[in-house]
């Protein structure tokens, strides 16, 4: 599909009908920066290029099915694959963010103000993590990389703003998809495409350790690992991949990757009440980080029906930011957004029409 193609990928498949590359990156700006599928209504391209294009089978598109609003200005798109496969991605508006379009928009800022996208990889997930909704559908297929592009146009629609960061946290584990993931963030990088710089695209996985140094490699995107745990027996409860990379394992393949200046990765970590909010998970969590180029971004955990986790108190989260601080973890904490329409982490769960 045309629009799941990288730059490279588009301009040699236009060259093989004689169209030169700078149609190419005409065709490729008008369907990742201006969102457009339609060649008839293309702007800028050739004639030439106009019919060649009419050629291909028409671009097939996701649809909107529903959108779910919820108080705090987060919005949950359900969206419809052709064959009426439903995903979900959510777009998340913030104050106080850096906020800084990645070059789409001319280099323009939007000061104190930020949409992140949270983008969907797969229907339903694998890796079965047990305080997550999108785990208890199990896998049913990876998403195509035009499916993937197709969330963020969709979403642009539908933002109260232009979308000024991406993160792979809806559903799915991004290193079980990771071919398609990678081509996904190409596109989202390229400069008259949508234009995301890597430090504006975050790939967020549960800890297939294997692949985290190759995808690192890449420098097509982020990285966040879901750590949620501190010691092997809570962590295999909560995220089974780590019966097959545990947190040794997962600690000294990020301590042996040379990171970039100014890189950081983040830990995120889900406080769940009398699980892991202890003052000993504290302080654990400090001596797992120590060395990396870490920053811990406490979650709140949401509930969904059949989950049998809690969400910690408000005075507890507050002490174990205090002890954080006192053990020197740089942190933040992200509270839930969107939780009274399931659109909060670990909510996610569209179901077959
Ligand atoms: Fe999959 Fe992420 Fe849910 Fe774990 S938390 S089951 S990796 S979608």
């Amino acid at each position: 599909m045309l629009h799941g193609l990288t730059l490279p990928q588009l301009t040699q498949k236009l060259a093989a009908h004689s169209l030169p590359a700078h149609q190419a990156r005409l065709t490729f700006q008008a369907i990742h920066r201006h969102g457009v599928l339609d060649p008839e209504k293309m702007p800028g391209i050739s004639e030439r290029c106009r019919n060649v294009l009419l050629k291909f089978p028409p671009l097939p598109r996701l649809s909107v099915t529903s959108t779910h609003a919820a108080e705090d200005g987060t919005l949950k798109l359900q969206l419809a694959t052709p064959a009426g496969e439903l995903l979900e991605c959510v777009i998340i508006p913030s104050q106080g963010g850096a906020g800084v379009s990645a070059g789409r928009h001319g280099g323009r800022h939007h000061p104190a103000t930020r949409v992140t996208l949270c983008l969907s990889c797969q229907i339903g997930c694998a890796a079965g993590c047990s305080f997550c909704f999108t785990g208890t559908m199990k896998l049913q297929r990876n998403l195509e990389p035009w499916e993937i592009t197709e969330q963020f146009r969709l979403a642009s629609q539908h933002a109260p703003r232009p979308i000024t960061n991406l993160v792979f946290m809806g559903m799915g584990e991004p290193f079980h998809n990771e071919a398609h993931v990678l081509q996904a963030c190409r596109i989202f990088g390229e400069d008259i495409g949508a234009g995301f710089s890597r430090r504006h695209i975050v790939v967020s996985t549960a800890g297939v350790g294997n692949r985290i140094r190759p995808f690192w490699e890449t420098g097509a995107a982020s990285l966040s690992l879901s750590l949620h745990a501190t010691t092997d027996e809570v962590r295999n409860t909560l995220v089974p991949l780590n019966r097959r990379w545990n947190l040794d394992a997962l600690r000294k393949i990020l301590l042996d990757i040379p990171w970039r200046k100014n890189e950081t990765i983040t830990i995120a970590y889900l406080l769940l009440s009398g699980v892991n909010d202890s003052q000993a998970d504290a302080q654990r969590l400090a001596d797992w980080c120590r060395g990396l180029p870490a920053k811990v971004n406490l979650l709140d955990f949401n509930a969904f029906p059949g989950g049998t986790y809690a969400k910690v108190s408000d005075s507890q989260r507050a002490a174990f930011r205090q002890w954080l601080h006192d053990y020197g973890v740089f942190h933040t904490l992200r509270h839930s957004r969107g939780d009274d329409v399931m659109a909060a982490c670990g909510q996610l769960a569209a179901r077959r029409r």
